[in-house]
């Protein structure tokens, strides 16, 4: 692959437009990755900005996803107790409880997700 400027051999591409990039071309600056100019490389650092934005909101979301149900959950043992006092029908309780132990297991879950994500690099 030729340069897209000089008639030299590329050394590489630009992370970002994708053209050819030869010793000449690539910046002193332009840090680990290769890009043919500053606008590549600024438009490049805020893709990245947008996409770390989106994985932050994305772990929020999961983390409010995981209250949300550890908060139903709570709730729902909570009914299947009342139940079991005020109103002692079998399947009320077990309708109660099994509700409250699917939603702690989908809590346990998002939090999993929420972990997964903060660990990534
Ligand atoms: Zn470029
Ligand atoms: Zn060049």
């Amino acid at each position: 692959m030729k340069c897209a400027k000089h008639v030299i051999e590329a050394i590489g591409v630009c992370a970002y437009c994708g053209r050819g990039l030869c010793v000449e071309c690539v910046p002193a600056n332009s840090g680990s990755r290769l890009v043919c100019s500053i606008d590549c490389a600024e438009t490049l650092s805020r893709n990245d900005k947008v996409i770390q934005s989106i994985l932050n909101k994305s772990l929020q979301t999961a983390k409010a996803s995981a209250f949300y149900c550890y908060l139903c959950s709570a709730l729902s043992f909570g009914g299947a107790i009342a139940a079991y006092y005020t109103a002692p029908v079998p399947f009320l309780i077990w309708f109660a409880a099994g509700c409250g132990a699917v939603l702690l297991m989908a809590g346990v879950w998002y939090s999993r997700v929420a972990v997964a994500d903060f660990k990534k690099p």
